[in-house]
């Protein structure tokens, strides 16, 4: 069987570094709010960019922490409206609703599944205060058109780079477009823990403090509580593990996008319709290659068959779900046919040549 992502085989190839780090760290007595995370806040921010890193428990926390600071800090109100892309993971939109903040719902682009930046404007309110870029299965998306809108209207931009570290626009890093933006290192993500993680990065200076104190029990002076808030902090183990995956992310994304490019010359069955691989290939890191198919069931059980495990990000449409009744009526037709259609193919840094060559033989097999 051809594993959709062989987490055991990706942190197996670093073992002795990450062990040697896990040991430190176990003997070092110190477990939360240590030299490991100030390490790798900071090698974090200077691979983005950004002035502030804030290491944080996991990547809906860091989500949820940016609207909470911004509401602390009088920038946004209850009530406030946040645009957002319908075909997001549930994470980005439960960050917004968390706050008692409203989602406006914007479809996505059928070529690239990032959010449309045309109908941003159409569905903007005067009580819209932030648009939340999605950086969908690892593909950038940004324009200076909206940057030119939010200094217009007067609205945040905010990244959710959980699928996107080491990507970048123009030269400039995701999570070092906007605002604010929130990364997640759920094992799975192209920066794995092992564990949970997360992190904000900022290069506000207000919103960076109200952030690393909302996170602490909304405290900077221990015991002095400024805030209500939460415990959201990124363990010193994970930190560290972190920082010295940090080290090798580049090179992985690499050999992600090596394989991206295989695929696309060589999937040539003309049921499949394959993702665009950027002009740019900085633009994307593949944290998932999504094909889509007219009868995507009948495709991902072909390919079981043929001992090849695939994924579908996502199956149902948030507003569908039932935590989200009050959005049933709601109606996206490109959103609707992106998840009828998607399956994401295995697609990771320990992925062979010849595991990548079976999966486009019996791909281009399928009838
Ligand atoms: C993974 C993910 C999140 C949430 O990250 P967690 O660390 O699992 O909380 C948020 N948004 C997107 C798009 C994600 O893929």
């Amino acid at each position: 069987m051809i594993k959709f992502l062989d987490l055991q085989k990706i942190n197996l190839a670093h073992q002795q570094a990450i062990e040697a780090r896990m040991l430190k760290t176990f003997r070092s007595g110190w477990y939360l709010l240590g030299e490991e995370v100030k390490q790798f806040e900071h090698n974090l921010s200077a691979y983005i960019g950004s002035k502030h890193t804030i290491g944080v428990a996991n990547g809906l926390d860091a989500l949820r922490l940016i609207f909470k600071a911004y509401i602390e800090l009088g920038v946004m109100q209850p009530g406030d409206e946040v645009i957002v892309p319908a075909n997001t993971y549930i994470a980005s939109v439960l960050a917004i609703t968390d706050n008692n903040l409203v989602p406006v719902f914007v479809e996505p682009d059928a070529d690239t599944f990032n959010i449309d930046i045309t109908k941003i404007e159409a569905a903007m309110s005067g009580k819209c205060k932030a648009v939340m870029l999605v950086h969908l299965y690892g593909q950038a998306i940004f324009s200076d058109t909206l940057k030119a809108m939010s200094q217009k209207y007067n609205f945040k931009i905010i990244e959710d780079n959980a699928q996107a570290i080491g990507v970048t626009h123009n030269g400039i890093k995701t999570g070092n477009l906007g605002d604010a933006a929130g990364f997640s290192f759920y094992p799975g993500k192209n920066l794995g823990a092992l564990g949970d993680g997360g992190a904000v990065t900022t290069n506000d200076d207000g919103l960076a403090k109200a952030i690393r104190a909302l996170a602490n029990y909304g405290s900077e002076t221990k015991y002095v509580n400024q805030y209500k808030g939460l415990n959201s902090r990124l363990d010193e183990i994970q930190a560290a593990v972190l920082d010295e995956k940090l080290k090798h992310l580049d090179i992985e994304n690499e050999r992600r996008r090596e394989i991206a490019t295989y695929y696309s010359q060589h999937i040539t069955n003309p049921l499949i319709v394959l993702p665009k691989v950027p002009v740019d290939t900085a633009e994307h890191v593949w944290h998932l290659f999504v094909i889509r198919t007219a009868e995507r069931d009948r495709l991902q059980q072909y390919l079981t068959e043929n001992s090849i495990q695939t994924l579908i990000h996502y199956p149902i449409p948030l507003y569908k779900q039932e935590a989200y009744i009050e959005y049933a009526h709601l109606s996206f037709p490109i959103t609707e046919a992106i998840h009828n259609e998607v399956l994401s193919l295995p697609i990771s840094p320990v992925l062979t040549p010849d595991e990548v060559e079976k999966i486009v033989e019996v791909l281009n097999k399928y009838l």
